[in-house]
């Protein structure tokens, strides 16, 4: 189990106990006082082997237990989360100029996205805080993901989404009984409200960025790649960004293997935002590397997941990937739905569009060759079942045949 030594602002660095506050920093507000989960790292680096993960670590993100924020293993739920397939697609990488290059299919957690990693985390805080009833905002998939985490225990579920979310998603909602409340207007009104919801009623907030906890969960994908590779990172990961909590994540993962002398360098890691919902992006190429500034907009883009116009784990997103030498790229929509199927036929791997703009932005780069000779990974953050709409806009649309052989003759001409 993770000690945690204290929680940090990460705009004004005051330093917190564990239990002195559940949110954010009461001095920097919601926005900017996002907080950062600190652990004894020279303990756990005089402690902890990383071949003995390999030895007997469970098929499982609990496998990094130590270094996750949680009390016990008491309330570690059966559902089997993290430890998702990492694919070396060398034909492809070889065709791109790259030197490798790996899928990491979170598509394949039990909810079907990267989001799960972090909602079975809150849903152990919850039981831990005695915290009957668990909320949050998402733009779909950390709603499905909460909901489905939360059905394996006894806690229940009060969701927002916006009114526009993928059927998929809102059914995945409703099938593990959570109680759904769809929000006329964006994302970023529903989260608004849904903080409003917890502070009133009482309810445990799963919401990104406003919870600490969920960047632990989020972390696990990067101490995944790294030890399926044998503790060799790529020289450059991509990963779609829409609230900035998993790139965070993503950053300290890799920042915590180095810290631990695991890994020797941490990858440069790229964030990929879609061009009509890029504020994240656009506040990086601004930082000075002391304040971040930032502008909030009307976001619109075909990939739901990251349609976030007023990013609330912003603050981490741009200071991290700047302190660890990352950067941001932006993708248009045509690219991210291009992108859905050049992943599925080029990897067998089917990504919503979220997930297929982390793919989109890998081969904007090649293209642009910024990546000649290099090694990379691409986190694949959800499954393209959760929302066939838009892939179906670039696929064409299938043969209606009469049932007989020569029917098939005539098409096949
Ligand atoms: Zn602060």
């Amino acid at each position: 189990m993770g000690t945690i030594r204290g929680l940090h602002c990460v705009t004004c660095g005051a330093a917190y106990g564990p239990n002195d506050v559940e949110y954010t920093c009461p001095s920097c507000g919601p926005r900017r006082g996002t907080l950062e989960v600190r652990y004894d790292y020279e303990t756990l680096k005089a402690s902890l082997d990383r071949d003995a993960f390999q030895r007997s670590g469970p098929r499982s993100q609990w496998r990094y237990l130590p270094l996750l924020p949680v009390e016990s293993d008491a309330y570690i739920q059966p559902l089997r989360v993290g430890w998702t397939p990492l694919y070396n697609v060398s034909d492809v990488a070889a065709r791109l100029g790259l030197s490798a290059l790996y899928i990491k299919d979170d598509g394949q957690n039990p909810t079907a996205s990267y989001k799960d990693r972090a909602s079975s985390v809150v849903v152990i805080k919850a039981q831990e805080k005695n915290k009957p009833v668990v909320t949050c905002a998402s733009t779909g998939n950390a709603a499905s993901s909460l909901a489905g985490f939360a059905a394996s225990t006894s806690l229940e579920t009060v969701i927002f989404v916006p009114e526009t979310a993928p059927e998929a998603k809102v059914a995945q909602l409703l099938v593990y009984g959570a109680r759904v409340f769809l929000v006329k207007g964006s994302y970023d009104v529903a989260y608004d409200l849904a903080a409003e919801a917890a502070e009133a009623f009482g309810w445990y907030n799963r919401s990104a960025a406003v919870n600490p906890f969920m960047v632990e969960g989020k972390k696990t994908g990067a101490l995944e790649l790294a030890e399926q590779l044998n503790w060799q990172v790529p020289d450059v990961v991509f990963v779609g960004v829409g609230d900035g909590s998993v790139i965070s994540g993503i950053c300290k993962g890799f920042a915590e293997l180095k810290m631990l002398g695991w890994i020797d360098r941490i990858p440069e890691v790229v964030g990929v935002q879609a061009e009509g919902s890029a504020p994240i992006a656009v506040a990086f190429a601004a930082y000075d590397g002391k304040d971040v500034w930032f502008e909030d907009i009307e976001a619109a883009t075909v990939a739901d997941s990251i349609c976030v116009g007023k990013p609330r784990d912003i603050i981490k997103a741009v200071k991290y990937v700047h302190t660890h030498g990352g950067r941001y790229v932006t993708v248009s929509d045509e690219a991210i739905l291009d992108a859905i199927i050049r992943l599925a036929r080029e990897t067998g791997v089917f990504a919503e569009p979220a997930g297929a703009a982390a793919y989109a932005g890998l081969l904007a780069c090649a293209a642009a060759g910024e990546l000649e000779g290099a090694s990379a990974g691409v986190f694949i953050t959800g499954n393209g079942l959760k929302d066939v709409s838009s892939a179906r806009q670039v696929v064409g649309t299938p043969t209606i045949v009469e049932p007989s052989l020569r029917a098939i003759e005539e098409h096949l001409k």
